[in-house]
């Protein structure tokens, strides 16, 4: 048995039957071509592995960035492996703007359209243009932006697709003509500076992130373990008359997004503990690895958080975080 734990940000000593390092196209299409259970994995800081996995895990290392331009854009391809906050960094570097936003998210490049990656209001999705993939026959795809299905953490590739692809590659179009989104707190400040530049949203996007997330290198987690819970105008309503003071954000559809950070911390639980794993203290979002936490206390932790929530909101947090068993992907409920 090969251990996992420096393939997952939590630092879980799990183990799996065999591990293999992807680095080329023709590593991808052998992997895809296995028929045993086998688990795809980039920087492993969106998932939770639970158990011992009876399977392969493939670990994707093909690393490069190329950048090409036409009049309007500059079209960015990153290899999967490449790290994400590296190829932020390259074009902030290169004095390319449209990125910055999402600094020092961890990870690869080719999980990021999986989950649609977001921070302060920029979603991958808002620079895709297309995807290279490997279907399960060993055929390179090109898949567009349109056909992802993006939304809020999500895309086709966590959902009808789950499984299928294994992405080699993404392309990004970034317009040569730059606007700042500077739409979340930490980064009003930037509003009224003049000449801003791509390099300076993304110090302030990284002086934000480190003051309030933990690094996962020195305290495991896997960032937000759940998502915001996205409510309807009714429910919501509801809820502001008992809660006047509740933050929310209204969506274009007429729904409510409401942190679920502040509802955890609402139920009284910033610092709360079973065994080793820990309710984040700057932001209750995050579940964090005290040192020697099992997947069980981590579990058991999150299990704790939605039911905590459940009886004061009425409201079912949904984990955003991928969660393995000793077979393969299960969901909480099954634990
Ligand atoms: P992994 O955890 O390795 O994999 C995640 C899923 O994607 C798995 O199901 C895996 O099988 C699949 N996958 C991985 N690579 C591929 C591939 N090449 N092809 C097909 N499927 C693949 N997320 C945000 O959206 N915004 C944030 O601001 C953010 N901040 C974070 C902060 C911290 C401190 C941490 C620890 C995490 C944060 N995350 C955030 C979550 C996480 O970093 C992102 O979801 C990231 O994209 C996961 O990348 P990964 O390579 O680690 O994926
Ligand atoms: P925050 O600023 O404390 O905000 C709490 C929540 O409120 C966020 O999750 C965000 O939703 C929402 N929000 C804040 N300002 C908003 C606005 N102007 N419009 C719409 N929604 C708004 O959050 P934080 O923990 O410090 O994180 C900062 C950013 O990094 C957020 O975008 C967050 O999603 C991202 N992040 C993600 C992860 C992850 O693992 N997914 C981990 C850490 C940080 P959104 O989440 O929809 O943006």
């Amino acid at each position: 048995m090969k251990s996992l734990k420096q393939f997952n940000t939590f630092n879980l000593d799990v183990k799996c039957k065999e591990l293999l390092f992807l680095a080329t196209e023709d590593d991808y299409a052998r992997f895809q071509k296995i028929s045993t259970n086998k688990i795809l994995i980039g920087g492993g800081s969106d998932i939770l592995l639970t158990e011992d996995y009876h399977g392969i895990v493939g670990i994707t290392q093909n690393k490069g960035i190329e950048i090409d331009e036409n009049s309007s854009h500059y079209i960015v391809t990153a290899l999967a492996g490449t790290r994400w906050h590296e190829l932020v960094t390259t074009m902030v570097n290169k004095g390319i703007g449209g990125s910055e936003n999402l600094a020092l998210i961890p990870g690869t490049c080719g999980a990021a359209p999986v989950q649609n990656i977001g921070a302060y209001g920029l979603e991958f999705n808002q620079l895709c243009d297309h995807i290279n993939v490997i279907d399960k026959e060993g055929n390179n795809i090109s898949i567009s932006n349109e056909q992802c299905d993006f939304g809020y953490r999500t895309s086709n590739f966590k959902t009808k697709w789950k499984n299928n692809y294994i992405i080699t590659s993404v392309s990004l179009k970034l317009s040569k003509s730059w606007q700042p989104l500077l739409d979340y707190a930490p980064l009003f400040s930037l509003k009224n500076k003049k000449n801003l530049t791509p390099k300076e949203v993304y110090d302030e996007v990284i002086r934000a992130r480190k003051n309030k997330l933990p690094d996962p290198a020195v305290l495991g987690n896997a960032g937000s373990f759940f998502k915001n819970p996205i409510v309807s105008a009714e429910f919501f309503n509801k809820l502001f008359k008992q809660y006047p003071n509740i933050p929310f954000y209204k969506q274009d559809n007429e729904r409510y997004k409401i942190p679920a950070g502040w509802l955890i911390d609402q139920c009284g639980l910033k610092g709360f503990c079973i065994g080793d794993a820990k309710v984040y203290e700057k932001q209750a979002l995050v579940i964090v690895n005290k040192g020697q936490a099992t997947p069980l206390d981590i579990v058991n932790l999150a299990k704790y958080i939605i039911s905590s929530v459940k009886v004061k909101f009425e409201i079912d947090l949904e984990p955003e975080i991928r969660i393995y068993g000793s077979n393969g992907e299960i969901s909480l409920g099954q634990l």
